[in-house]
């Protein structure tokens, strides 16, 4: 489905990832797990063309690595950024309307955002409120809703844990995988919070210092007792 290959980045002279290649299989979802700066967001930046990069990204067979990002996220790429980026002055409804700023199938539009207001149903409450009035929790609701009106094939998501209650980690990471199970999509989950990215992945990676060290999937990592002490805490 995605085919990341020899993906090297670059900060100006600074090497953040070297050579990285994934397979990502349709409908899977994949934790990068790695400490600060190993390069997990440049991965993601990266396969969106917001870095500087080199190497190749098929995207459905389709060679996607000279596309500007808007493209790729045409393409059917979207990401829930790390501190979800909401407009903080635009109701929640606006927000939402941003994810579907490249749909014109109007009618399935409404379908799509009622069905979200469904699954979170703190968003038709707020719907006409400022964002800012969200919760850390309800706003990462949102961030995610709006990634997902854009109807995307790979959903990248960066720290969706972070600032959040354990209750309401626990929530969203439930409601990630009950939709992209359903959906069908392919997801790259970026986070710290290692266990609970664990229990809804199929597979994972691990990079250190901008490289890939271990892919594969969940079960093969739990039992490797080096990368389980050093992701897991040993239990
Ligand atoms: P964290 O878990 O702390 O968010 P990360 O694994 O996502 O870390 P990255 O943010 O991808 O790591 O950073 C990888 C490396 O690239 C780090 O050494 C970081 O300092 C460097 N880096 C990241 N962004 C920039 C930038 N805009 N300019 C220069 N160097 C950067």
């Amino acid at each position: 489905m995605i085919e990341i290959k020899n993906m090297s980045a670059y900060y100006g002279r600074v090497q953040s990832l070297h050579s990285v290649s994934l397979s990502l299989d349709s409908g899977r979802i994949y934790a990068v797990l790695g400490a600060n700066g190993a390069g997990k967001t440049t991965l993601l930046r990266s396969i969106l063309g917001l870095v500087q990069a080199t190497g190749t990204v098929r995207l459905l067979g389709e060679d996607i690595s000279s596309l500007p990002a808007f493209q790729r996220s045409q393409r059917g790429i979207a990401i829930v950024p790390e501190g979800r980026r909401l407009f903080s002055d635009f109701t929640v409804e606006e927000n939402l309307r941003i994810g579907t700023i490249n749909r014109n199938d109007f009618s399935q539009i409404e379908t799509d955002i009622e069905e979200l207001c469904e699954i979170f149903p703190i968003l038709k409450k707020r719907f006409h409120q400022p964002s800012r009035n969200l919760s850390g929790g309800e706003g990462q609701m949102l961030a995610l809703s709006r990634a997902l009106l854009s109807n995307p094939k790979l959903l990248l998501l960066d720290e969706p844990s972070v600032g959040l209650m354990p209750i309401a980690v626990s929530s969203i990471f439930k409601m990630v995988e009950q939709i992209c199970r359903k959906k069908k999509l392919t997801v790259l989950l970026v986070e710290q919070n290692a266990k609970k990215a664990l229990q809804i992945s199929d597979y994972a990676a691990i990079l250190e210092q901008g490289t890939l060290t271990f892919e594969g999937d969940v079960a093969l990592l739990q039992s490797d007792e080096r990368l389980k002490a050093a992701y897991l805490g040993g239990h």
